[in-house]
């Protein structure tokens, strides 16, 4: 058999960047740990894109990566390869002076660990002013930040409280405190209600989305709990390191005037155009290790292998 020579029509210039206007861009993001001789792939080819001002929420099981990738575009851990890009900054490249300012001004961050946020001899009021400290704000101006922001997040009171001092949900206020002091773009919370109990996690939440929307401040939040879903406009789920699915929530106006919430589930394509299928959608159809992509005028449809016959 003779092999023609390719020749594809050439694409008139370069496409465009992928998430170009976007505030954070992970393109392909993968992160493998060593410990010993064993390699884990904590994160497999991710991609996610979030538009400045946004609220999303990551979701995903235990391991699936979410705090892999928190940490990574927090600046505290660096991808093994892939593309990260925040505001600016090119997570990859930056200098460690760059990395050191990017932590303290781009984004704040809230640990998976309420404990690991707070400093046990310090009180509220000193927790939130030693990132400002660090930045070298005038001392008036951290005065007036750190009540500002106590009052808004509900513990104007706690100021001169230390953590032990606390319930659960206040020591959550204050490391969010503490995260928004020098007035990040990107707010980052892993699993912020992870260790509070239903009613004070939906609090949390509701003052996660007072920052988001008070103050403009782009947040990102990690959890283990679907419900949260329900708050949140956008939800990315995460699944074996990668992003696999969205939901998004709207508001919509029916013909007899009520406001409905309407939830809609989309599958994520890849940058090389990988789906995935869900299990349920496999199983019902018995979908393999093959399958038939039919492209049709408006649609793909994909059909289980059978044989021969089509
Ligand atoms: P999640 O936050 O979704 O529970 P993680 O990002 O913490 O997931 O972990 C993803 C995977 O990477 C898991 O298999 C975890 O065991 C592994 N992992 C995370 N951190 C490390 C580390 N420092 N060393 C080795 N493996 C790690
Ligand atoms: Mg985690």
């Amino acid at each position: 058999m003779s092999t023609k020579p390719l020749s594809l029509p050439q694409p008139p210039s370069k496409p465009p960047e992928f998430g170009r206007d976007a505030l954070i861009v992970c393109e392909s993001l993968v992160r493998i740990y060593q410990s010993g001789s064993v390699e884990v792939q904590a994160l497999q080819g991710l991609d996610l894109v979030v538009e400045s001002g946004e609220m999303l929420a990551v979701v995903g099981a235990s391991g699936s990566g979410k705090s892999t990738l928190l940490s990574i575009l927090a600046g505290v851990d660096a991808p093994t390869a892939g593309r990260v890009r925040v505001d600016r900054w090119n997570l990859l490249t930056m200098s460690r002076a760059d990395r050191v300012r990017y932590r303290r001004h781009t984004v704040g961050f809230v640990r998976q660990q309420t404990a690991a946020n707070l400093i046990p001899y310090l009180t509220a009021r000193q927790m939130v002013d030693l990132p400002m400290t660090a930045a070298q704000a005038p001392a008036r101006a951290r005065r007036r930040r750190t009540a500002e922001l106590l009052d808004m997040l509900g513990i104007g009171d706690l100021a001169e409280r230390r953590p032990a001092q606390m319930s659960g949900g206040q020591q959550m206020r204050v490391a969010i405190a503490v995260a928004l002091a020098n007035e990040p773009r990107v707010l980052l919370a892993d699993e912020p209600t992870g260790e509070l109990d239903s009613a004070t996690s939906a609090a949390v939440f509701g003052t996660l989305r007072e920052v988001n929307r008070r103050l403009g401040v782009t947040v990102v939040v990690v959890t283990h709990d679907p419900a949260v879903s329900g708050q949140v406009e956008r939800t990315v789920a995460i699944r074996d390191g990668r992003t696999s699915s969205e939901v998004l929530r709207r508001a919509a106006t029916g013909s007899d005037g009520d406001t409905q919430v309407i939830a809609e589930e989309y599958a994520v394509m890849d940058r090389a155009g990988r789906v995935q299928v869900p299990r349920d959608y496999r199983e019902a159809l018995a979908l393999t290790r093959r399958v038939r992509l039919v492209l049709e005028s408006d649609h793909v449809a994909i059909r289980p292998d059978g044989g021969e016959a089509g």
